[in-house]
């Protein structure tokens, strides 16, 4: 009788086997589908091919194309049928290494002095797929570093010999499909056939291991997808993403501006883009009053002592600009953040239980150095405006100051059609001493945090291991309109700050208690939001954001004077407008505005200023019809009205 081993399922449940059963003979074990569509299997922990013998007890979790790893297995796989085609249409070339990445794969190559071309990856890519079609195995080989060596030596690969110097005496693995072999540690898919939908999608220059003091080799990447519909929906949603660029738009609209003059990471906000971010300070403001906020405004500087009661200098040092020494000696930092200016403001008056909760709301502009390579337009700046607020309440009053600040985040969201997930980020209970505060608060946190949120219905999942040093929070990803995901505002609960700046009130006992501090910021920075915004919306903002709400257009000199009535008239209701009186066609002009995504176009003739009214034109959607300007004034408000109120 042969030796049995346990198999552990995902579930929890499981069964014995024969030692040395493979994954592929289990995933027939459970079903046909699953054998078809299995990729690679995870063994304790480790991902292993589905051929590989297993001869010990494991838990298993056998992935397929839904599963990171799945993927990750796959489109590994990939990479070395393109080095198998780069072989049979290059001979001679050279391989460095060839992961998976996020979406897709590379292979870093040495092909002398040819440069690859367009042409020569569209060959490629129909090599790869007639290589893939053959449908062989990728096979495992367990070899010693001897004869890894005597192999690579006799094929030339000098790079693949570097690579080997690193695992010197160590049990080697080679993976051969066709007439390929690599140096890899696996894992690898069943067979060539599973992989359909080849796109190469670009070559760059990568250093040989990263350093410039290395030869610099190209670098292709591609994607590979088991449908065609993947692979056109992969390509539309990069289509969409370049069209949709905030750095590009940002240009085209005029809305804000990044410069070497002014200095990396630093933007400009230009006329138009200001329009956007005050739109968005008005309404988050006005939510904020309704909602008992109160508005402060606090320097951009402070005292380096400051910084050093919180932490956040020296801890924080290296994301910081380096403070400023006067010649007295005093010590200034550009504030990294606004709290500590904030708890200042709570700590300025005696407070008492009925004073609480006290909510502070600033945008409050911070500084933090980021590498220059980090920078990418609004998104990672090295000054930002954030949407912030602090507020201070008792323990008792947390729970409901939670549910208020998710039912203010969720709105904002909810306005920008954004879908949320959320996280509740807790702490890692094995790890406890990376945590501040005191762990009969922490553990009460977390469980109101969790209250909440189930009686606020939300959806959300639980990181472990994912709150900050002063205490759990929630955390929120929106998807935008192509599906991406950003991880925006957060809701922090807060337990050291209050100790450290020694925070009290006086409560119904008449005894000094320390406040609970909850940190928020719904956009997070205004400059990111912005450039979400702009990618969300590609640029076509509605009505009540949009810098230009309408552009007048008389179609000759003669309506001139009656256009600029309208102008006035649209104005004095405090609608954003433009003139075009410009001497050109108005056909051309039409199409001007079209392409700067203006909401409205109000069109003035001859036959408008005879029957008093204005033909209107909406953007994507053409000519609406003809209107008095009273009823234009009144879509317009109406198009507005979810946010009419917002002064
Ligand atoms: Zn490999
Ligand atoms: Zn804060």
């Amino acid at each position: 009788m042969s030796e049995k081993i346990k198999i552990t399922f995902p579930d929890g449940t499981h069964k014995e086997f024969d030692s040395g059963i493979t994954g592929t003979q289990i995933a027939e074990g459970i079903s046909r589908g699953l054998a078809k569509n299995a990729l690679s299997i995870s063994v304790n922990g480790e991902v292993w091919d589905l051929s590989r013998p297993i001869r010990t007890d494991a838990e298993i979790i056998i992935h397929t194309w839904d599963s990171l790893q799945g993927k990750s297995t796959y489109w590994h796989s990939s990479a070395h049928i393109m080095a198998e085609a780069i072989e049979s249409n290059f001979p001679g070339t050279k391989f460095g290494i060839g992961p998976a990445i996020e979406n897709g794969f590379y292979y870093d190559i040495d092909m002398g002095d040819h440069s690859l071309t367009a042409e020569d990856l569209k060959q490629l890519e129909d090599k790869m797929t007639e290589l893939a079609k053959r449908d062989v195995p990728f096979e495992r080989k367990e070899v010693s570093w001897d004869e890894a060596f005597e192999y690579f030596t006799k094929k030339g690969d000098q790079y693949k010999l570097e690579l080997l110097n690193d695992f010197k005496g160590k049990q080697i693995s080679m993976y051969h499909q066709g007439n390929f072999t690599d140096l890899c540690y696996g894992p690898h898919i069943p067979t060539t056939g599973k992989v359909k939908n080849v796109k190469l999608l670009s070559i760059a220059g990568a250093y040989w291991r990263g350093s410039e003091k290395n030869k610099m080799l190209q670098r292709i990447y591609g994607i590979t997808f088991p449908t065609k519909q993947e692979l056109d929906d992969y390509l539309f949603r990069i289509e969409e993403a370049k069209r949709r660029d905030h750095r590009k738009l940002g240009v085209e609209l005029e809305l804000f501006l990044l410069s070497p003059k002014v200095g990396g990471g630093l933007p400009i906000w230009l006329p138009k883009g200001t329009i956007i971010r005050e739109a968005l300070e008005n309404f988050l403001r006005t939510e904020q009053r309704k909602r008992g906020y109160q508005s402060v405004v606090t320097p951009h500087i402070g005292n380096l002592q400051m910084y050093k009661t919180s932490g956040h200098y020296p801890y924080y040092k290296d994301s910081q600009f380096a403070p400023i020494t006067m010649e007295d000696g005093e010590q200034f930092l550009l504030k990294p953040m606004n709290c500590p200016h904030h708890h200042q403001i709570y700590a300025s008056k005696p407070r008492s239980y009925r004073d609480l909760p006290v909510r502070l709301a600033e945008f409050g502009t911070v500084y933090r150095y980021e590498q220059s390579g980090e920078l990418n337009g609004l998104t990672r700046v090295r000054g930002f405006t954030q949407d912030d607020a602090h507020i201070y309440c008792a323990h008792d009053q947390l729970k409901d100051e939670i549910k208020r600040t998710v039912e203010l985040t969720q709105f904002v969201f909810k306005t920008f059609n954004m879908q949320v997930t959320t996280r509740l980020s807790y702490r890692d209970e094995k790890n406890m001493d990376k945590y501040g505060g005191n762990a009969e608060y922490w553990d009460r946190a977390q469980k109101e945090i969790k209250e909440a949120a189930d009686e606020m219905g939300l959806d959300y999942f639980i990181g472990v291991g994912e709150a900050s040093f002063y205490g759990p929070k929630i955390d929120f990803m929106v998807k935008d309109a192509i599906g991406r995901t950003w991880q925006l505002g957060t809701v922090q609960v807060d337990y050291v700050m209050p100790e450290r700046f020694e925070l009290e009130y006086t409560g119904s006992d008449g005894l000094k208690h320390r406040p609970v501090i909850i940190h928020r910021a719904p956009f997070g920075s205004m400059e990111r939001f912005v450039g979400l915004l702009i990618e969300h919306y590609a640029g076509e903002f509605p009505l009540w954001l949009a810098p230009v709400q309408a552009v007048v257009l008389p179609i000759t000199d003669s309506q001139s004077e009656y256009a600029k009535s309208v102008v006035t008239k649209l104005q004095e209701k405090g609608l954003r407008i433009e003139l075009d009186d410009r001497n050109e066609k108005i056909g051309y002009k039409i199409r001007e505005h079209e392409m700067k995504k203006i909401p409205y176009m109000v069109v003035i003739g001859g036959k408008e200023i005879d029957s008093n009214t204005v033909s209107v034109r909406q953007h994507k959607k053409g000519d609406i019809g003809g209107m008095t300007v009273e009823q234009l004034i009144q879509r317009f408000s109406e198009e507005n009205s979810v946010y009419s109120n917002t002064n």
